[in-house]
């Protein structure tokens, strides 16, 4: 990086750390795309005249309250929850919840920053944000997590609406808390409406909703693959994660020809020397999805597999990569071990999983690396297509929406391609994702004056 451009850069994240001192995956969120768009808003007076970055990187609004609750013994129990707003300059804010134990003003922030650039990119008219709460839903009855739903949208439904704020699931928050989630909001404002999506498919959900985040982030690698006539066909692929984009995205890489070795929880992961096949993938579906079991159980119905407690997947040799359980869960070091394992490619279904160590290693590297905000954007986008439906009264099909789905992932690839290529002819994916995302937004931003 030029020495002017870093001077630049270390500046402005000084004062972002002091405005927003302790939070560290926001600090870290800001960073990559800093160092991405700084260079060009350089070039570009109007937008450091007009402060687009400051602005960028200052929510417009955030949501903190309290969720009480009765456990099913009878006890009280509070929690907190969060709703941050970050920039609905294209659209109205889009973003899913999160419940996990984890959940600080930190992570919800980066996930928030990240969601604006990732709506941006989608080419649909959709605005940035994130809530969750640090309610854990492991280890809850059902009718605890109900409860819990039922008495955070109390709160919460004053503050989103079809053309307002448009939650979705994350971690911890999938079809059964996003039903709880949406009958509580009708029950309150008597209104079926869009208010939500990931919804069941009798009241409102899209086909290929539950399937897109993976599916769109297999479609995102395969087209970085076709880009250097390549494919998935036969490579061996690890996968972290067994929740909702992990095993999506297992599911299209066996479509596409794939054998996948690899698959974890926050416990640990399974090595499958055969390959999960789609048998096997439908086992772990009733696994995760009905049973709720962790994933070392996979072993007791396919002896063959290995769990290895409390590690991670990436020193298992594979040529293909996708981190789908959580931010920061491939280090340096790790990525080290993928590179000399013979990894070739690196598409992110989850939010910023690596750190920014692995970053560096793979874009020093020159491999094909696909960050979240591109890679895993299908979701949002089948979100966005689920609005539609909702706003049209009618349903598509699933191979309709599917298409769109492609479509959608293809035109990411090709804005990647536009503001990413490199003079060798390489493409540098971050620098396309971010600033492909961040010309949307900051050209309507600049649109609407001082506000
Ligand atoms: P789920 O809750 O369905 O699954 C999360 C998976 O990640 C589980 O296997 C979980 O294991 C594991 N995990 C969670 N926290 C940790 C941790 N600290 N260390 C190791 N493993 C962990 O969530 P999703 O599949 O929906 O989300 C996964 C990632 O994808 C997140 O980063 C999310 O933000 C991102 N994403 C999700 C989208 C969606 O449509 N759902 C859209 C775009 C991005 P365990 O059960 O042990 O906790």
């Amino acid at each position: 990086m030029p020495a002017a451009i870093k001077s630049e850069l270390n500046q402005f994240m000084k004062g972002l750390i002091r405005r927003n001192p302790g939070e560290l995956e926001f600090h870290q969120a800001v960073e990559e795309v800093a160092a991405s768009v700084l260079p060009y808003i350089l070039e570009n007076r109007k937008y450091r005249d007009a402060q687009i970055l400051e602005r960028m990187t200052e929510p417009d609004r955030i949501v903190i309250f309290r969720v009480t609750w009765e456990d099913d013994k009878g006890r009280v129990r509070a929690n907190r929850a969060w709703r941050v707003q970050f920039n609905n300059s294209i659209g109205p804010y889009k973003g899913g919840f999160r419940f996990h134990p984890s959940v600080t003003l930190s992570v919800l922030k980066f996930l928030g920053f990240e969601q604006v650039f990732k709506n941006s990119l989608t080419g649909l008219p959709m605005g940035g944000a994130k809530g969750g709460s640090n309610f854990n839903p492991k280890g809850k009855s059902e009718r605890e997590v109900m409860r819990y739903c039922q008495s955070l949208m109390i709160e919460l439904h004053r503050h989103i609406g079809e053309d307002t704020d448009v939650p979705a699931g994350d971690i911890g928050v999938g079809a059964r808390e996003i039903s709880f989630l949406f009958g509580q909001y009708k029950r309150l404002e008597n209104r079926f409406t869009g208010i939500l999506t990931g919804k069941g498919l009798s009241f409102g959900g899209s086909l290929v909703r539950k399937e897109a985040t993976g599916y769109g982030a297999v479609y995102f690698c395969q087209n970085m693959l076709e880009r250097n006539g390549d494919s998935l066909e036969g490579k061996n692929v690890a996968v972290s994660g067994s929740g909702n984009v992990a095993i999506y995205t297992v599911e299209k890489a066996l479509e596409l020809g794939a054998k996948v070795l690899t698959i974890s929880d926050s416990s640990g992961f399974i090595y499958d020397p055969d390959g999960i096949d789609a048998e096997k993938l439908e086992a772990i579906k009733d696994l995760k999805e009905v049973q709720r079991k962790r994933i070392h159980t996979y072993t007791n119905l396919f002896p063959k597999a290995e769990f290895h407690e409390g590690k991670r997947p990436w020193h298992v040799p594979c040529q293909i990569a996708f981190p789908c359980a959580t931010q920061n869960e491939l280090n340096e070091e790790e990525a080290k071990a993928l590179l000399s394992n013979g990894l070739m490619a690196i598409a992110e279904g989850a939010n910023m999983p690596t750190e920014p160590g692995g970053i560096r290693t793979f874009r020093d590297a020159g491999i094909l690396y696909a960050p979240g905000k591109a890679a895993n954007a299908g979701g949002v986008a089948v979100s966005g297509l689920e609005q539609s439906q909702n706003a049209l009264r009618l349903s598509w099909s699933r191979d309709e929406v599917d298409a769109k789905l492609k479509h959608i992932m293809r035109d990411i690839h090709e804005k990647c391609v536009l503001n990413g290529k490199q003079e060798d002819g390489t493409v540098d994916y971050v620098q396309g994702a971010n600033l492909s995302g961040f010309i949307k937004v900051a050209e309507a931003m600049l649109a609407y004056g001082v506000v």
